[in-house]
Order: structure tokens, then sequence, then C-alpha cells
């Protein structure tokens, strides 16, 4: 049984599992597929810090191999989803007993064990039993669901409105396809040919260039009203000013992503036109409104490539990720299918 814990950045080994028992609230759990990301690939290569040693791995599905006495609503043989973000515990917010507003969120694969290793023993209530018509595929990307559905939250809009989203790589196009879904009109800007494709493959209306007629094309797009609120996703290699160019006077910008990716915004347009910014890192407290979304199919993951692995060198696919990484170009969705 195999653990591929990170000690140190780039520096990944693997470990051999110990059999554990289970106590009366956990479940042990077969890891059956982990999706490697941009975010696990920025983990490796050090760019986003962890707390060393941790296993690495954020999104991850498996199947319960034994319950303990006291676990409720779960059985052996169920498929689930692990947790990919928790509360701390320690907070204001988690002591008093509103966890989905802790000020110190923790990530798997960063701040405690992710997924990629052969089992998993963890309290019932870190797993959540999956719908047997939410596929795999989909499964994998309930946090990117999750953290687009609290930016849609945050944003505070109604239907018809207009709201930019720069960047339509994977998550770009995913916030898009939410945005729809609660029938706002997204309007995607992004220079890669691919992704506009994609975007107008999963019915997004305005797939525009962050070229010089963009303002133009936004102007004709919102009826000279300008973009409601706006979401740049932190992946995105447009410059953030462009964001706040487009949006109309006293409205929303998010800074949406899994990457915490450093970059600088002119804050003239921020201050002048009165605009509120704020920043989304994680779908925490929004897993479970996510997997009701892609039941009733919110999300269609079929123009990307998925690339399942069952035979495969974490370390080798990490760093050609991590080499990758700021590449406009969405390589297609990395599976590892776990087979002991
Ligand atoms: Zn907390």
């Amino acid at each position: 049984m195999n653990d591929w814990i990170l000690v140190g950045t780039a520096s990944l080994k693997k470990q051999n599992q110990q059999e554990s028992t289970i106590a009366p609230l956990e479940v042990k759990v077969k890891v059956t597929h982990v999706m490697i990301s941009n975010f696990d690939s920025l983990v490796y290569g050090g760019t986003i810090k962890a707390d060393y040693p941790v296993t690495v791995g954020r999104f991850a599905i498996g199947i319960v191999t034994e319950v303990g006495n006291d676990c409720y609503g779960i059985s052996v043989g169920n498929r689930v989803y692990f947790q990919p973000a928790k509360g701390c515990g320690n907070c204001f917010a988690c002591k008093s007993g509103k966890h989905s507003r802790c000020s110190d969120v923790k990530i798997a694969g960063k701040n405690f064990n992710g997924y990629l290793r052969d089992f998993v023993v963890c309290d019932y209530h870190d797993v959540t039993v999956l719908p047997d018509s939410v596929d795999d595929f989909h499964a994998l990307c309930i946090e990117y669901v999750a953290l687009a559905e609290k930016i849609y939250d945050r944003l505070n809009l109604s239907a018809g409105q207009r709201v930019a989203v720069f960047g339509g790589r994977f998550l770009g196009n995913i916030i898009a396809q939410v945005l729809q879904y609660h029938k706002i009109i997204p309007l995607l800007i992004d220079n890669n040919e691919k992704n506009l494709k994609r975007a107008s493959e999963v019915g997004v209306s305005y797939a525009l260039r962050a070229d010089d007629d963009l303002y133009a094309n936004v102007n004709e797009a919102t009826c000279g009203q300008l973009c409601d609120g706006a979401v740049y996703n932190t992946s995105s290699k447009i410059s953030p000013s462009v964001c706040t160019a487009i949006l109309a006077n006293e409205k929303d910008m998010v800074l949406g992503g899994f990457s915490n990716v450093s970059f600088s915004i002119n804050a003239q347009d921020i201050i002048e036109k009165q605009l509120s910014v704020y920043g989304i890192s994680n779908g925490y407290g929004y897993i479970d409104t996510a997997i009701n979304m892609l039941l009733h199919g919110a999300v269609n993951l079929a123009p990307f490539e998925k690339h399942v692995l069952s035979d495969f060198d974490p370390k080798q696919i990490l760093a050609d990720k991590f080499a990758t990484a700021s590449s406009p170009n969405y390589p297609g969705m990395t599976i590892f299918k776990m087979i002991l």
C-alpha cells in the first residue's frame, strides 16, 4: 500500500502505508481516483507553500471498505468524495460552530494530508456519499463547482445581469457554466482560441478576445451599461486592469482560483468607480450545493480531454504539470486510477 508524501520542494517520496484500525466515528476508504491539478503541481514545485511532510492530492474519490460502529448514513461499498478543505477548528467562527466562516481554512495536500495514497482512514464527516448519477469525472470537479458557486453567491446578482469571466482554461469555463445555470449572462474573456471555442461548446454566448476591440464588444453585449460584476481567474494572463475597465460603477470584482499566484492591480479604476474587490480560493462550505448542482446537470465536462492513468509516475507528472502550469493551454484532466 502506497502513500505519496511531499517532504520538501519537488521532493516526493513513496512510503509504505501501515494497516490502521478505525475508531467508532471513522471510516476506511480505498482511494479509487485522484485528479492531479495545477494546484497540486504548484504545491509540488514550491510556489504554494505546504506544511511538510504532507501527502499530496486535493481532489479524490474512493469506495468505503470499513465503517465504525457510531457512523450514520454511510455503508461499506458507498462511493464517496473526500473533503478538499476543512475548518481550522481553532478560530472564533469554528469555536462558535460557524465552520463555514472559518478564517483559516485548511487545504488537503497542503495543510493536511491529501489523497494520493491507497487508503484513507478519517472521521466519517470528512467524506460525502456520492449519488450514482454524478459520474467519477464530475465528482472529481466538485470543488471547482463549489468555488464557482461561492463566487456567484458573493457577487449577489440577479437573473439577466452580465458578468465578465477572465480566463477560460478549466475553472473559468466552469465558473461561466455555473453563472449560466443561475441565468446570469457570462462574457468569457481569453486570448486562447481553444478556450474560447470550448466556451462556445458549452453554450456561452459571449466568448471574447482581450484585444483592442474588447471594450467596444463589451459595450455592445451590455447595451452600453458595462458589466454588473467580474470574476478574474487568478491563473489568467490578461491584465487585471482590463477587468476593472469593463466594470460599471459600484460593482464587485472577485479574484478567484485555487492557485494564489501573485500579481498587482492598478487601484485607479477601483477607487474612481468605487468597486469592491474580494478573493475566493476554495469551495469550503459549498460542497453539498455543488453536488446537488451536478445532479441537475449544471456543468458539462464533455469538451475537456480526460487522461486516466493506471500506470503513472507521480513525480514526473507533477514536475511536467509544474513546468506548464502557466500555459494558457489546458492539457486536459489528469486522473490517477489507483489500483492496489
Ligand atoms: Zn476556523
